[in-house]
């Protein structure tokens, strides 16, 4: 069964004056333990995409099933993270990952959870940083933390919405390489991963499969055969082929 699926999909946002349609007819299939990356340009949708798969918003028409079950609710089965504030500022690193260990594991005790939210963020470098609060970290660091959270949560699904975009570039290849290694590790028991991005590298590096947006609608869905980890091919005709197409369809209205 399918992990996610959604079947004419439309959303619109609606104040007192006006509406404003956001998503038309899209429909998508993504399976289990499958990597793909939503890219298009801002404001196409990726984000209100996003929020309708974590059940934070509901579709106008059309339906969102996440296991085959319609989703009427924010769904347990989802851990999101954000470009930022997704740690809560009044905690500190350790006890913001605990935290959220112990509300998404039943069954953990306090001091289970804590000990699971260590060794994770030991996993992601952060051995030495516990007890500081977030904003006595970089943004680097905040992220690391973040996606130790999410990858520590008992969820199957992982949704990140632009998660490296405040970073720079160096930090932003260490961070996807950090998160494709957690998210392999899952090896048959992978999460299936949702990355919102409007870099096309950044979706060539990471994606099984790349959806490209266009204002309100899917475009396309492009699947990246390109063996991993992908840096190792990057400057080689193979990589720039496939860099080629991806670039093609994402320009493609610009040329119109
Ligand atoms: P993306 O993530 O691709 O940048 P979004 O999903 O954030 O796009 O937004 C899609 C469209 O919906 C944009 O035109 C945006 O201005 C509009 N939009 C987003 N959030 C709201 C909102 N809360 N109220 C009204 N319009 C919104």
């Amino acid at each position: 069964m399918a992990e996610i699926q959604l079947e004419d999909v439309s959303f619109s946002y609606v104040d007192r004056t006006q509406s404003f349609s956001a998503l038309r007819g899209v429909s998508l299939t993504i399976r289990d333990g499958e990597f793909v990356c939503l890219l298009g340009p801002s404001g196409c949708g990726k984000s209100t995409l996003l929020h309708l798969l974590a059940g934070l918003r509901l579709p106008e028409r059309g339906s969102v099933r996440i296991h085959g079950v319609p989703v009427k609710e924010p769904v347990d089965d989802c851990a999101v993270v954000f470009q930022s504030y997704s740690l809560f500022p009044w905690m500190t690193v350790r006890k913001n990952v605990a935290f959220c260990i112990q509300h998404s594991s039943r069954g953990l005790t306090g001091r289970e959870a804590v000990q699971k939210a260590e060794a994770c963020l030991a996993a992601v470098g952060l051995a030495r940083d516990m007890e500081k609060y977030p904003c006595q970290l970089s943004g680097g660091m905040r992220q690391r933390a973040a996606i130790a959270r999410a990858f520590a949560m008992d969820a199957g699904i992982l949704l990140l919405d632009e998660p490296f975009g405040a970073l720079d570039t160096r930090m932003r290849g260490g961070l996807q390489a950090l998160l494709e290694d957690l998210w392999n590790s899952g090896g048959g028991k992978r999460k299936t991963v949702v990355f919102v991005t409007h870099d096309i590298d950044e979706a060539l590096l990471l994606a099984d499969r790349v959806i490209f947006m266009e204002p309100g609608r899917v475009s396309a869905e492009i699947p990246i055969e390109l063996p991993r980890p992908r840096k190792a091919y990057l400057g080689q005709p193979l990589y720039a082929g496939i860099r080629a197409r991806l670039s093609g369809l994402y320009y493609k209205e610009d040329q119109i």
